[in-house]
């Protein structure tokens, strides 16, 4: 019998030169060529990782909007993570989608990189257990996973251009754990490789594509580069596998003329090929290959998972027994602040989708509270960027149903020359990112709306696109310029494009018909993408004025729920955050509110760590992160405790900017150097003594527990591959079940080998009834006793571990004695 290795051999020997070189570049902005001669179908993509858009990124093909990477993480529940890939698969099928381009596995190094939502953790193992499980639960459903940006992509200030500086030892212990469990312990059939630089080498041109990934981690599947990443011909001799988006990129003509004059070993392109036609097998995609695992859907129901995600990763980070509330006490409930009406259940950038709809807290609370009076109060500003236009106020002017006309014209000379393409849209936020527009050959758009404002003044409309845009309102030029892009990233032109406005005076009911046109700007090379967004900018509006509101509609509430949060500017892709404040007044907000009344529940919808210097004020606050499509309905449920909060801090919380280690990550001359090295996240922050608002790990519930004894082996060999089982005895000690998440940290105070002062070794989430004990058994691998020196190295010794609730809770303590592995000397390193 041919084994498949030898049958894909065969296949690429059949393949000219040519053809070969054509495979390694994509077809378009999501899949690969075809070629049926050998019955090979396109492999297509689509982002990931928090939902799958599919090809087209828009209102009408809507997608399941999952709670972001930092909720998934805060659950700390392997199932959880397990679960939330199999969601993404079946999303993945429905959508005719072979490959997910996720997780996101880089590291929270700093707490302000604007990406974090859609990252993990600040801790290696956390996020590299989680990340097997969500590729697990993928790829058992025969769709592949894409741990991505390989590696070091964890910021985003010159991210196309930085260079990180790190050293082996960090690499191996912090910033590559995660891909090395992703593929190693999970099987991953791609990885990205990121933007930037590591140690002065292009990641899609640097030798860590070969080692540790390839040689020592057994990787055999593909390389793709982050879309446009793959920048040179150079990057073709490296193990970077496939080049995206397509049909153009560095290497074809040129790739083919390398090998031709001797440049570049035909051998090269034929391990790019192999890997490619052993993906596409693997995927089904190649005739006469069966798929390695067949695709099945995972009968979940993905909004009511989207709910439970959502809950489980929700952090309670103070309650002094206002919660859970119960609806039979409220009569009359206050909710206050824009994110309650316009929450972010996800963060902006290539991660985000289009969900069909999205359950609003305030929504959240009126069904929670059926027999309350629920009011709504604003509050201050929260979003200061482009509000997209309501559809209920947009009329298309073509169909005369709800929405836009977008007509597109080919031909550079006279832009009105010919319309080849038109789209009655739903949206006045319009990306064509793939698709099926042609958006290669559009020299110009036009944009056609009716619309009818329910106020009457002077609006502040606005545009983001890049181009040269002209504006009719009502018949009238109201704006006609060149929009430029800000820098050069991909994200610059499409995602965090400029937003230039102008004023339109309206009159309350009064429809007025707006129309656009874009005349696009010389070719960027991302010809076949782009971008327009129309909408208001917000008013001026007196902020004082919407505090006193909401403080006095407080006062005569039984509860007050307010709803804070980050907005579009502050955490995005593309971007970094320069503080961890809350934007515009938000802080006066809470601190008012709960000035007026005790019983004021502070609810926090953001990615990632923020500033809550009224956190001791209020009667509880509740981190909600980027929810998902349900975060409204979850919000309910923690709030009468139908659901208990079950998340945990995946990050440090930090009380000021000024007290936080590493905060910046501006580069210096093209560079940022990694200087605390290992001693990432809470590591740094124990070993430089700060004691932050919130400790990694910290989260409470609705039940209390106590850790009652803990079992570890007497000695445990040195041996990378090792495993062993700590058991932690654990009694839930309220009235009502609960999670726990017991957290096993290590540390070794007396070692001669430089070390954090603590870090995580092991973790299990676990649900016990009231009154009910269990024993968690927690494993642990060797490797948590293991340095990186050139090798994993073993200090042979005693090491300590501690069980507890969280990192400042190390309720329970044993010694573990690492022992040489047999057959080995007692040398110490
Ligand atoms: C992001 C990737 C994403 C790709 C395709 C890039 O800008 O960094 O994470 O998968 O775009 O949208």
């Amino acid at each position: 019998m041919v084994s498949t290795d030898d049958g894909l051999t065969a296949l690429c020997a059949r393949l000219s030169l040519e053809e070969k070189v054509r495979l390694l570049t994509g077809r378009d902005f999501w899949s690969t060529h075809r070629i049926d001669r050998i019955g090979l179908q396109p492999i297509t993509f689509s982002d990931g990782p928090s939902g799958i858009r599919g090809q087209a990124w828009d209102e009408r093909d809507p997608s399941v909007n999952l709670p972001s990477a930092t909720a998934l993480s805060a659950s700390w529940d392997r199932q959880i993570a397990r679960a939330y890939g199999e969601v993404l698969a079946d999303e993945a099928q429905r959508k005719g989608i072979d490959v997910v381009l996720g997780p996101t596995i880089n590291m929270h190094r700093t707490p302000t990189s604007g990406r974090h939502f859609e990252a993990f953790s600040e801790d290696p193992v956390l996020t590299a257990d989680l990340a097997a499980a969500y590729v697990e639960g993928i790829q058992e459903r025969g769709i592949g996973a894409t741990p991505k940006h390989y590696v070091c992509n964890d910021f985003e200030t010159e991210r196309y251009t930085v260079d990180v500086r790190v050293t082996d030892r960090a690499l191996r212990e912090v910033y590559l754990l995660a891909f090395e469990k992703a593929v190693s312990g999970a099987g991953a059939w791609l990885v990205m490789s990121a933007y930037n630089s590591i140690n002065g080498r292009t990641a899609s041109e640097n030798d860590l594509l070969e080692t540790p990934l390839n040689d020592e981690w057994g990787f055999d599947g593909v390389v793709v580069g982050d879309w446009t990443g793959v920048r040179r011909l150079e990057s073709a001799r490296y193990a970077q596998d496939l080049a995206m988006p397509g049909p153009d990129g560095p290497w074809g003509e040129a790739l083919v003329a390398a090998v031709r004059a001797g440049d570049i070993a035909e051998a090269v392109i034929d391990r790019k090929v192999h890997r490619i036609l052993r993906l596409a097998a693997r995927l089904g995609r190649l005739d006469g290959y069966p798929p390695k695992v067949a695709r099945t859907t995972s009968g979940r129901a993905s909004a009511a998972f989207a709910r439970e995600a959502a809950a489980a990763g929700a952090v309670l980070l103070e309650n002094t027994g206002l919660l859970p509330v119960d609806p039979a006490t409220v009569g009359r409930i206050l909710v206050v602040g824009h994110s309650a009406r316009s929450p972010r259940t996800q963060g902006g950038g290539s991660a985000s989708v289009v969900p069909d709809h999205v359950v609003t807290p305030l929504e959240g609370i009126r069904a929670a509270f059926p027999d309350a009076t629920v009011e709504f109060r604003p509050g201050p500003l929260v979003e200061n960027g482009l509000g997209f236009l309501a559809l209920t106020q947009m009329r298309n002017p073509h169909s005369g149903e709800p929405g836009v006309r977008v007509v597109f014209l080919a031909g550079t000379e006279e832009v009105h020359a010919e319309e080849i393409h038109a789209e009655d849209r739903r949206s006045s936020n319009l990306v064509w990112f793939g698709g099926d527009a042609p958006i290669e050959r559009t020299a110009a758009l036009r944009v056609s709306t009716t619309y009818t404002p329910d106020t009457t003044g002077t609006l502040l409309l606005g545009v983001s696109t890049v181009g040269t845009v002209r504006v009719e309102a009502g018949g009238r030029v109201v704006f006609d310029d060149d929009i430029r892009p800000e820098g050069t990233d991909l994200g610059a032109a499409l995602l965090a494009a400029p937003i230039r406005s102008f004023p339109v005076d309206t009159v309350a009911g009064q429809p007025i018909d707006l129309v656009f046109t874009l005349v696009r700007g010389p070719a960027t090379g991302m010809q076949n993408a782009l971008g327009f967004r129309f909408g208001l900018l917000p008013p001026a509006l007196d902020d004082d004025a919407l505090i006193a509101e909401a403080v006095e509609a407080a006062r005569a509430a039984d509860v007050v729920v307010v709803v804070v949060g980050t907005n579009k500017e502050r955490e995005a892709e593309g971007a970094d955050r320069t503080t961890l404040a809350l934007p515009g007044r938000q802080d006066d907000l809470v601190s008012a509110l709960a000035g007026a009344n005790p019983r004021t529940v502070a609810v926090v919808n953001c990615g990632a760590p923020a500033l809550l210097p009224w956190a001791k004020q209020v009667g509880a606050v509740l981190q909600v992160w980027f929810g998902g499509q349900e975060l409204g309905d979850a919000l309910g449920d923690l709030l009468v405790g139908a659901a208990e909060p079950g998340g945990r801090l995946p990050t440090t919380w930090p009380a000021s900017d000024e007290q936080v280690p590493i905060l910046r990550v501006e580069p210096v001359g093209g560079a940022v150097e990694y200087t605390e090295d290992i001693h990432v996240g809470y590591r740094n922050w124990r070993r430089l003594g700060i004691e932050p608002a919130y400790q990694f790990g910290h989260g409470l519930g609705y039940t209390t527990w106590s850790f009652d004894e803990i079992q570890v082996p007497d000695s445990v060999e040195a041996t990378p591959e090792g495993r062993f089982l700590v058991s932690v005895a654990v009694r839930n000690t309220g009235g009502r079940a609960g999670k726990q998440v017991v957290q096993v940290y290590a540390s070794r105070p007396d070692s001669r080998v430089e070390r954090p002062v603590v870090w995580l070794a092991g973790f299990a989430a676990v649900r016990i009834a009231a009154g009910a004990s269990a024993v968690v058994e927690v494993e642990l691998a060797a490797r948590a006793f293991a340095h990186w020196d050139g090798g994993w190295q073993f200090e042979v010794g005693d090491f300590t571990l501690t069980a507890g609730a969280a990192l400042s809770d190390p309720a329970l303590r044993a010694t573990v004695t690492v022992v040489p592995a047999r057959g080995q000397s007692r040398r110490q390193p």
